[in-house]
Parts: structure tokens; sequence; C-alpha cells
């Protein structure tokens, strides 16, 4: 009989030893825990954990020790509860109402970066990429400098095919290592991937835990110049040091969804504490206290005043999770 934990439980097992908490009881949604060496909330708040901060909570937040504790602890969950993994938050809405099931976040021990090659190095999914790109840099690894300019993690690119400057993910991701929601730990190639624009086939539910990636021999200077570029470009057109979740909607083809939202007179367009950035239209920014619900609201209403305009229907790039 697996153990069952109560609200308000919180085991921090930082020190890698197992729990030694017996809990006994039965909880609306229980979720088993022997054998876990992780750190386990239940209602735990979500909002610090992403650009916007704002929204609700999980019902249960898991911090793996190791991808071992992750798989036993998926392994346990038997498949009966809905997983979603968080990154660093750089994409994506969390719903006032909170999200169901458990939320997965990969901490310090998933963020290891590491050169394993002449053109090759190997990153855990908590690692953001921005770091991964200035340790390839510095040794001599060109073709991810792009990654300058994306502020989230190795397993956000990964899901998200994250890219700029006319380069993405999949043009330097070998493959990468997944938990899948039963526990399964597999190899996913980047053909696996069947990466498309800012999409990936990632199955639902599955954590990525490590990524190999693979790049070309260049200069450490000509790359750091490079990388310089792309990030006083990023401070000088994105609302870097905003609460938002980068690029809204994704680009219809042939269009800038930023020039659609302008056209469509959205700029600088406020809903409660949620607005359209002046400095970048495609941006949703919350200027202090804006709930998920008014950011989300004011997507919509840009989505319509764009429709309306040109006839092109906005899809969401940011991932909207939970209840409403
Ligand atoms: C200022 C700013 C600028 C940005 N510029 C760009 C840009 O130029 N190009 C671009 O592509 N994006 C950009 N973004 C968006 C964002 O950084 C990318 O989408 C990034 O890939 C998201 O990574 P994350 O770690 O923040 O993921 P999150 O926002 O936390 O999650 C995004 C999705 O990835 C999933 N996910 C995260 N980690 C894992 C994991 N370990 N395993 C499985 N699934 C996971 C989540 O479940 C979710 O579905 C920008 C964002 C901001 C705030």
């Amino acid at each position: 009989m697996n153990e069952m934990v109560q609200p308000d439980d919180v085991f921090n097992c930082d020190n890698g030893m197992a729990p030694t908490c017996a809990v006994e009881g039965a909880t609306d949604t229980p979720v088993p825990i022997e054998g876990i060496r992780g750190r386990l909330t239940q209602d735990a708040p979500l909002a610090k954990y992403v650009w916007f901060k704002s929204g609700g909570h999980a019902d249960w937040l898991f911090e793996p020790a190791d991808v071992e504790d992750l798989k036993a602890f998926c392994e346990r969950l038997d498949g009966n509860m809905p997983i979603l993994t968080l990154g660093v938050g750089s994409n994506m809405i969390v719903r006032d109402g909170g999200v169901p099931g458990v939320v997965i976040k990969l901490g310090k021990e998933f963020s290891n970066v590491e050169i394993t090659g002449p053109t090759t190095l190997k990153a855990g999914a908590a690692a953001p990429v921005s770091i991964v790109s200035r340790r390839a840099g510095k040794a001599g690894i060109d073709g991810l400098a792009f990654f300058t300019g994306i502020p989230g993690s190795v397993g956000g690119v990964t899901k998200m095919n994250g890219g700029c400057y006319g380069r993405e993910t999949k043009d330097v991701l070998v493959d990468c290592d997944v938990v899948l929601p039963d526990g399964q730990f597999v190899k996913l190639s980047n053909a696996d991937l069947q990466y498309s624009y800012r999409h990936s086939a990632l199955p639902d539910g599955a954590t990525v835990v490590e990524a190999r990636f693979e790049g070309f021999p260049g200069d450490p200077e000509t790359i750091r110049a490079e990388m310089d570029r792309i990030s006083s470009e990023r401070k000088e057109s994105q609302p870097i040091g905003s609460m938002t979740g980068g690029s809204t909607f994704k680009n219809p083809p042939g269009h800038s969804s930023w020039k659609l939202v302008d056209a469509a007179g959205m700029r600088g367009f406020r809903h409660g504490g949620a607005q359209v950035s002046e400095k970048h239209a495609n941006f949703l920014i919350n200027t202090g206290n804006a709930t998920s619900t008014e950011i989300e609201e004011l997507g919509e209403m840009v989505r319509e005043k764009v429709y309306a305009h040109s006839g092109l229907q906005l899809e969401w790039e940011i991932k909207r999770i939970g209840r409403p």
C-alpha cells in the first residue's frame, strides 16, 4: 500500500535522503510517496515560477532529486494523474484556477552543461539556453549563438522548438532523454520530435531531462561578438525586464504578428492590469497586479481585433495551462 500525503505536507529531501515522515490518511488527490526522495508540495503557488508572475496553484508540485527519483515517482503515479513540466515559465500563462494533477519542476540537479566533443555538448533540461550558448561559444562551438536571445530552459526549447535569427532548436538538437508519464526512460532523436515552427511531437506529460546538441567549429571571439550583438538587439526591441511571456502569437505564414497587432491599433492597449507592450506589439505584459484571466482575455481581444482588421486568425504561441 502506498503512503499518502496530507494537505500542506512538504517533503524537503535536499539531502538526498528518503522522507522519514510516515503520512497517514487519505486526501482528495492521493499521491504515492514511498521511496521518493524529491520535494513534494500540495497546493503549491506557481506564480513565482513564471515570467508573468500571475496564476494559481498546482494541485501537486514535484521537484525530483534526480532522474531515478523522477522515474520512480512517475511509475507510482500509475498514469492516473495529469503531469505537466515547467521550464522557467518564459512562454506560459498559468491560469488563475490552478493546474490539476502534478506539475514537475526540475532543479539544479538537472542544470549541468558539459562539452562532450569538438562540436558537441550536452545539457540538463533545467539549464538556461543562454548558458548553453555561452559555454558552446567559449569552447569554439558555433551555431548555438541564437540561444542567447531566448530566456528559456533546455527543456522549454526542446519542447517549443525555440528559435530566433533564422535558427531553431531543430538545427542543433541531436537527441534528448525523456521520462514518460508512466516512468519509462526513452531517448528521442531530433527526427522523433517531428519539429515544425514552435512545435514538437514531445508526448503530453513527458519530461525532457537532458539534451545533446551539435554545432560546428568556430572562433570563440567571433561567436562572442555575435552573442553580444543578439543580446543588445533584444534589449532594444523587447520588454526584457517586464513580467511577460515572450511572443504571444505565432507568426502566420508570410506575416509578422507584431505588425498585424500594430495595424489593428492594439499596441499599448490595456485590460485591467494587462497591457500590450508599447515596445513590442506581440508581447503582453503584466503591469503589476494583472490576473492571468486579464492577460488571457487581453490576448483574445487582440486576436479579435486582428481578425476584424486583417482577416487573419492569430494562433497562441504562449502555452496556457490549468483551470480558468
Ligand atoms: C523576453 C522573452 C523573449 C523571448 N524570445 C523568444 C525567441 O526569440 N524565440 C523563441 O522561440 N522563444 C522566445 N521566448 C519564449 C520562450 O523563452 C521559449 O518558448 C522557451 O523555449 C520556453 O522555455 P521555458 O523554459 O521558459 O519553458 P516554459 O515557458 O516553462 O514552458 C513552455 C512549454 O515547454 C514545456 N516544457 C518546459 N520544460 C520542459 C521539460 N523539461 N520537459 C518537457 N516539457 C517542458 C512546458 O510544459 C510548456 O509546454 C521569449 C520569452 C521572453 C519572456
